[in-house]
């Protein structure tokens, strides 16, 4: 392929702003926390979909792969690029090109950042309840091919429950507009659902329509420390319960991740001591603040005069609020005794703190001096696991102990972050053969020459 050319095809449909050169897109990092650069043939940057289809276009004729890029904040390499890839790269596209307080939906380009969209509605009174630790640098394009989950699920769900409509370019760059901007709407396939958590491999997400919600009004969190595995679940169920539906996070930490979280150097002080076999972080938000935060108060006092929870921290203020949340947050703690593995899984709450056991024990019998942090949003069965052992070189035998046991639970290998480069060799542990052949015939039918994010997922 002669380079030149393809340059000059290219800058004629995105001009000279839209075009990157290897060289300089290597100076970009691949993703968070990785020292290595964005390798490609060429990195392209469209500023609208029209822009986007002319690309694709272009690919589609010379058999050009094609990697889509969001703010590259993936934890699973779902968006690596090879030397001989065309990078397209979103970034142009940040334009928030409608917000409607009284339908409660906003319509943005893929390259919006969450948090701009999360402080874009907030003046309206309204808010996009997705939520996670990268917001700041995450695009919703990229929230949107992941389907990404994060700290309020159990609440709102994932992305793919906020999205209402989309419009993707597909591989040969024709454009599927399906902003549909309602809430119900049963005409025919969902065609959005092929999108959604797909990874880039089935199309090219270029705008969304997105559902708001009402801005809560007040927000009640405690932190709490609980005996033994049994309380936590009990307790899941009895805030769920007694909360009337104004439960928006429950986030369990093992014993080992509390106090690595809360010992110096980790910036917080334990607000509960350490010692306890797991915490939890319980976040209500609702409407009025003085009746919520009674009832939220009863509803601790009750588990603790009942013996489901141990001991409680409530936050009395905005900013103790957002100190539990920090402490909760400080994942790079996990980091402090070199880079580490890790893991996102799910599995059906009966079985977790089993499975938690009979981890660490390989684990232990295997790497002795090991260290194995276990949190995560315990109300959405979702644990994450970050394991260190010392070398990078363990990563298979590691993922064999993480990932097996899933299959006989029927937990998964992915809940949040996807497959990507990363979990692929583990798919089959979570999917059968007519799900992975399905899964395939879409992909032939879709992108028939295998050029969007060629490798990826299966
Ligand atoms: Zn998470």
């Amino acid at each position: 392929m002669d380079l030149n050319l393809l340059r000059e095809r290219l800058l004629a449909i995105v001009g000279e702003a839209g075009i990157v050169c290897a060289a300089d897109a290597a100076q970009r990092p691949a993703g968070f926390m990785r020292p290595e650069g964005v390798q490609c043939l060429l990195l392209v940057r469209p500023a609208s979909t029209h822009e986007v289809a002319g690309v694709l276009r272009i690919c589609h004729e010379l058999r050009l792969p094609v990697v889509t890029q969001g703010g590259r904040t993936g934890l699973v390499h779902g968006a690596d690029a090879m030397p001989g890839h065309l990078v397209l790269s979103l970034e142009r596209m940040q334009q928030i090109e409608d917000i409607n307080p009284r339908q409660r939906v906003a319509r943005v380009q893929a390259g919006v950042t969450l948090q701009a969209l999360q402080e874009a509605v907030q003046p309206h009174g309204l808010a996009f309840p997705l939520d996670l630790g990268a917001r700041g640098s995450a695009t919703l394009g990229g929230n949107a091919a992941t389907n990404a989950g994060g700290n309020r699920v159990i609440r709102y769900g994932m992305m793919r429950d906020m999205v209402l409509g989309l419009e993707a370019v597909l591989a040969d760059g024709s454009v599927v507009s399906s902003l549909n901007q309602l809430i119900k709407n049963n005409a025919g396939y969902d065609l959005k659902q092929l999108f959604l958590g797909s990874e880039g491999t089935l199309g090219v997400i270029t705008r969304l329509v997105l559902r708001l919600r009402e801005l809560p009004a007040s927000q009640n969190v405690a932190l709490v420390a609980l005996r033994d595995f049994e309380s936590v679940s009990g307790l899941l169920k009895h805030m769920d319960r007694t909360l009337g539906g104004g439960l928006s996070a429950f986030e369990v930490m093992w014993r080992e991740f509390y106090e690595l979280v809360s010992t110096p150097p980790a910036a917080s002080a334990p607000p509960l001591p350490h010692g306890h076999a797991f915490y939890a972080l319980i976040e209500a938000q609702g409407a009025d603040q003085a009746p919520d935060n009674q009832r939220f108060v009863a509803a601790l006092e009750a588990a603790l005069e009942s013996g489901l929870v141990a001991d409680a921290a409530i936050a009395a203020s905005q900013r103790e609020c957002a100190a539990l949340w920090a402490l909760r947050d400080d994942v790079m703690q996990t980091a402090r005794h070199g880079w580490p593995l890790t893991f996102d899984i799910s599995l059906p709450l009966d079985a977790m703190q089993a499975y938690v056991q009979q981890l660490r024990a390989a684990l232990a019998q295997r790497w002795p001096a090991h260290h194995c942090w276990v949190f995560g949003h315990l109300g959405d069965g979702n644990l994450h696991l970050v394991i260190h052992t010392g070398s990078e070189a363990d990563r298979p035998a590691v993922e064999q102990l993480v990932y097996q046991p899933l299959a006989v639970l029927q937990g998964s290998i992915s809940a949040e972050h996807g497959i990507g480069l990363e979990k692929k060799p583990y798919l089959h542990l979570s999917r059968n053969p007519a799900e992975i052949a399905l899964m395939r015939a879409l992909k032939q039918t879709l992108d028939p020459l295998n050029l969007l994010n060629p490798g990826k997922i299966f």
